[in-house]
C-alpha cells in the first residue's frame, strides 16, 4: 500500500480496505458496482456495497456478495495449463508456467503466420467481461488476423442495436435518462423524472444488462415513473406496470408499428421534432398504417386496448423514456423491431431531453481505440476475411467487427473444399478464446459447433474455471485474475453512452493469475512490438485516458468514479455530428424514420412484420410439424444469480438456481400430466433438452420458456458427457444461419417445439 492511495484505508490490525468498481472475471456486464474489499493477510475477508458510488449507492447483486467463493474455490484454474491435442476431450491437463505457455503460443503463431497466414488465427469473443474492450485489439493488433469471430448466430446480442442506433441515429447506444451523468443524480436540477418508461424485452432488476444499473428503475418507480413493459412474460416489473405488452415471442415488429399507427392516426406525436429532426415521416406514416392494432393485436397475441392505451400513455405524457433489450437482437425481424423502437421515441420528442433517451457520440475514446485496431492488420491479411459465400449480408460486412458467426461455421465445416469450383483462401489453423464458453452458451447448434472447432490444431482459452468447451476442445488454457485481483477501467455500455468510468484496482495480489489485459501486453510485446510500447497496465490504462483527459489511470483510481460531462439537446448544438454542425450523424442527417442506409445493403427502408423462422404460423414448415410442435420456445431470459454459462460451480448462487428451469403456464402442464419440479423434455425437430417444470401463470399457454446456458460442473468432466454439456442445452433447438436479411438477429426466441414428461435429467 502506498502512502497516496486514497481509495485504500488501513484499518490496522493488519487489515485494510479497498474501494473500488467491479466488472469481471467471473462474468458480468460494465455495471461498475462501487464494492468495499475488507482484506487481511492477502485474503478477502468481506466484499459489501459502497455507499458513496454514485450510481450504485451501496447495492450489490449476489453474484459480487459471492466473490470470496470464486476467489477461493478449489476448482478455480491458478496456473497455466496444457495438454496434447490428442487428448481433447480428456482431463490430462499439465501444470505449465507462464513463460512456457507464452512461448508456446509464440510459436504456434509464428508458424501459422508463415503457413498459410495471419489470417489461420481465429480469435472467439464472448460477452459482457472486460476482455469485449480488449479482445478486437488482440486479433488485429496481436494475431494480424482479420477472423474476429464470435459463434453467437447472427451476433444477437447488443451488436444489431448498436448497428440499428448508428444507422438511424448516428449516435452511440441510446439509453434511458437515469440523471447517471449527475453526481447529485435525480435531484439534479437539469433532471426532469420520466413520466413513462417503455421497457422492451429487457428485465434490468435481474440482469443489469450492458452496464445500465437495473436497480434505477426501481428509484425511478419510486420517483413515480410509470412503467409500460413489453414482454412475452409477467416479470416483476411487467407485474407493477400499467400497460403490460405480453406479446407472442418474435412479434416485437408488428407491435412497434402498431404503437407507431395510433400515435401518428391519433396526432400524439411531436409535430415540432418530426418536422425539424426526422427523415421519412410521410413513407413511415403510410407504412404503418395498415398496422392497426387489431391487426397486430391478432399476430402478437395481444389485446388491442392494451396498445392503444399504452401509445396513448406514452405519447402524451413528456418527458418519457423507453429501454431496449436482448429481444430485439434475438429475433430475425429484429432489425425492423429496432428500427420501430427508435421511432416510436423519435415520433414523440423524447431524444436528449431531460428524463427522455440519452445519447452520445457514436464512439467514445475507448470504443474508438479497439475498433481503430482494424487498421494494423496487413492489407494481404485483411483480404482473406471469411466472407458469406452466397453474396449475402452486405450490411454485416460493411458494419460487424468481424465474419458473421453463421459464415464462420460455414467455412468451418467446408475446409474441406474438393466440392467447390474455385475454392477461396482457407487452411485455418488456430483459435483463441475469451470470455466465452461457446457450446454451452452462444453457439445454436452446439454439437456442429463442436465438430467444426476440433479441426483446428491449436485451440487456446483464458479463464477462470475449467468449463466444456475447454474440455473439448482446448489444448491450453491460461488462468485470468478476477476483477479484484487486478487493475483495469469499467467502461458502462463498452464506451458508447458510458456516463462513467470507474477505476478497478487491485485489492489482493493473485494467485499464479493474470488478467487479459497483462496477457494481450506480454503477447503483444512478444509478437508485434512496434504496436506494444506500454510495459505495464497502468502506462496502457494512461496511454488511453490520454487521448482524451489530462489525467491518467492513478487519478482515476483516486477519484474510483469518474462521471463523464452531459449536455442535453446535443442534436442542436453540433454535438452529434463529426462537422460540428447541428444534426445527427447520419446522410440525411436527421432521424431516419426511413432509412437511406438499409437498401444500400439490400434490406428495406421502412420496416416490416415476418413471420419469425420456425414459427407455428411459419410457412417454411408444414402443418404436421405444426401438429407436432405446438409451442413456441423463448428463452434467454435471465437469473440474478449466474451471468451466462458461469457461476454454476458457486453453491451460495447455485442454491437460488439449482436446476435449470422451463416454466410453463398451469393448463398447458396439466395438458401434458407435468407437475411443479418434474423432469421434462422441451423438443423439436433440430434436438432436445431435459430441464425441470416451473409452473406459472406468467406466460401465455402457448409458450415456454427455457433457461439458457446450462451445464453441470458437478458431473463426469470428460468427453463424451463434457459436464452434461449437452442435457440441458436449450440451443440444441435453435437453428443455424436463420438469420436477418442484412445478417443481424437470429431466432433464439421464436421456435416451435413440444413438451412432455420425463423420468429424470438423463431421460
Ligand atoms: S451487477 Fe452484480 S455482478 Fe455486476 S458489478 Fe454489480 S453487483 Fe457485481
Amino acid at each position: 500500500m502506498e502512502e497516496n492511495e486514497s481509495w485504500v484505508v488501513d484499518l490496522g490490525d493488519g487489515t485494510h480496505q479497498v474501494r473500488t468498481c467491479v466488472w469481471s472475471p467471473p462474468g458480468d456486464h460494465p455495471v461498475g458496482c462501487g464494492v468495499i474489499v475488507t482484506v487481511k493477510d492477502n485474503k478477502v475477508v468481506k466484499i459489501e456495497g459502497d455507499p458513496s458510488h454514485p450510481i450504485t449507492q451501496g447495492r450489490l447483486c449476489p453474484r459480487c456478495i459471492a466473490m470470496d467463493e470464486v476467489l477461493y474455490h478449489p476448482d478455480r484454474i491458478v496456473h497455466p495449463m496444457k495438454r496434447a491435442r490428442e487428448d481433447r476431450g480428456k482431463d490430462t491437463w499439465e501444470t505449465i508456467s507462464w513463460d512456457e505457455a507464452f512461448d508456446l503460443i509464440e510459436s504456434k503463431v509464428r508458424e501459422y503466420w508463415s503457413d498459410p497466414g495471419p489470417h489461420s488465427i481465429l480469435t472467439f469473443t464472448g460477452t459482457g467481461r472486460e476482455i469485449t474492450m480488449y479482445s478486437a485489439a488482440y486479433c488485429h493488433a496481436i494475431f494480424n488476423s482479420p477472423n474476429y469471430c464470435m459463434v453467437l448466430s447472427g451476433g444477437a446480442c447488443y451488436g444489431p442495436r448498436c448497428t440499428i442506433a448508428n444507422f438511424q441515429l448516428g449516435a452511440g447506444y441510446p439509453e434511458l435518462d437515469y440523471a447517471a451523468y449527475f453526481s447529485d443524480r435525480y435531484d439534479d436540477p437539469r433532471y426532469e423524472v420520466p413520466k413513462y418508461i417503455l421497457v422492451w424485452g429487457k428485465n434490468p432488476i435481474y440482469s443489469s444488462p450492458d452496464g445500465f444499473f437495473g436497480h434505477a428503475l426501481v428509484d425511478l418507480m419510486k420517483r413515480g415513473s410509470k412503467l409500460i413493459v413489453v414482454d412475452p412474460q409477467l416479470t416483476w416489473i411487467a407485474a407493477r406496470a400499467e400497460y403490460h405488452i405480453d406479446l407472442r415471442p418474435g412479434t416485437d415488429a408488428a407491435i412497434a408499428m402498431a404503437l407507431c399507427n395510433v400515435i401518428i392516426s391519433e396526432g400524439l406525436y411531436n409535430r415540432d421534432f418530426v418536422e425539424k429532426w426526422c427523415y421519412g415521416f410521410d413513407a413511415f406514416a403510410e407504412c404503418v398504417a395498415e398496422w392497426t392494432p387489431e391487426r397486430a393485436g391478432e399476430v402478437c397475441w395481444v389485446d388491442p386496448e392494451t396498445i392503444y392505451g399504452a401509445a396513448r400513455a406514452f405519447a402524451t405524457n413528456s418527458p418519457s423514456s423507453a429501454l431496449w433489450g436482448l429481444a430485439i437482437d434475438t429475433e430475425t425481424n429484429g432489425v425492423q423491431a429496432g428500427h420501430t423502437f427508435l421511432a416510436i421515441c423519435a415520433l414523440c420528442g423524447y431524444m436528449d431531453i431531460p428524463g427522455g433517451i440519452t445519447l452520445a457520440k457514436p464512439a467514445s475514446f475507448t470504443g474508438k481505440w479497439r475498433y481503430e485496431t482494424v487498421n494494423s492488420v496487413t492489407p494481404e491479411s485483411r483480404a482473406k476475411r471469411m466472407y458469406d459465400l452466397d453474396g449475402r449480408y452486405k450490411c454485416w460486412d460493411a458494419a460487424g467487427p468481424g465474419p458473421l458467426p453463421d459464415v464462420t461455421l460455414d467455412w468451418l465445416e467446408m475446409e474441406d473444399w474438393s466440392n467447390v469450383e474455385e475454392p477461396p483462401f482457407g487452411g485455418f489453423r488456430m483459435s483463441y478464446w475469451f470470455g466465452t464458453n461457446p457450446l454451452s452458451c452462444m453457439a445454436a447448434s452446439p454439437k456442429r459447433w463442436e465438430k467444426a472447432l476440433a479441426k483446428l490444431e491449436f485451440n487456446v482459452s483464458q479463464d477462470v474455471f475449467m468449463n466444456p468447451s475447454i474440455m473439448a476442445l482446448c489444448d491450453l488454457v491460461l488462468p485470468l485474475s478476477c476483477s479484484v485481483e487486478h487493475e483495469g477501467i469499467v467502461f458502462p455500455h463498452f464506451g458508447r453512452n458510458s456516463h462513467f468510468l470507474g477505476a478497478m484496482s487491485k485489492a489482493v495480489e493473485p494467485q499464479d493469475t493474470k488478467s487479459d489485459v497483462e496477457i494481450m501486453l506480454e503477447l503483444g510485446r512478444r509478437l508485434r512490438p512496434e504496436l506494444w510500447p506500454w510495459e505495464t497496465p497502468e502506462e496502457f490504462f494512461t496511454a488511453q485516458l490520454h487521448t482524451a483527459y489530462e489525467w491518467g489511470f492513478k487519478d482515476l483510481q483516486q477519484e474510483v468514479v469518474h462521471q463523464q460531462e452531459f449536455e442535453y439537446y446535443k442534436y442542436e448544438k453540433g454535438l452529434l455530428r463529426n462537422d460540428g454542425k447541428p444534426g445527427f450523424d447520419t446522410p440525411t442527417g436527421l432521424i431516419e424514420l426511413k432509412s437511406s442506409v438499409y437498401p444500400v445493403f439490400g434490406e428495406q427502408a421502412l420496416p416490416y412484420f415476418e413471420e419469425p423462422y420456425f414459427s407455428p404460423y411459419s410457412e417454411q414448415i408444414d402443418q404436421s410439424e405444426k401438429d407436432e410442435y405446438p409451442l413456441v420456445l423463448t428463452t434467454g431470459g435471465r437469473h440474478i444469480a449466474m451471468f451466462h454459462s458461469e457461476h454454476r460451480q458457486i453453491s451460495s448462487l447455485r442454491k437460488l438456481n439449482p436446476w435449470p428451469l422451463v416454466t410453463i403456464h398451469p393448463d398447458t402442464a396439466s395438458k401434458e400430466g407435468i407437475e411443479e419440479g418434474d423432469w421434462v423434455a422441451i423438443e423439436n425437430p433440430l434436438g432436445r433438452c431435459v430441464m425441470k417444470a416451473c409452473i406459472r401463470p406468467v406466460v401465455d399457454p402457448r409458450v415456454v420458456h427455457c433457461q439458457h446456458a446450462w451445464w453441470y460442473p458437478e458431473q463426469e468432466g470428460e468427453a463424451p458427457n463434457l459436464f452434461g454439456n449437452y442435457k440441458s442445452n436449450v440451443n440444441n433447438l435453435i437453428p443455424h444461419k436463420k438469420v436477418g436479411v442484412t445478417g443481424y438477429g437470429a431466432p433464439y426466441k421464436t421456435v416451435i417445439c413440444k413438451i412432455y414428461k420425463v423420468d429424470s435429467l438423463e431421460g
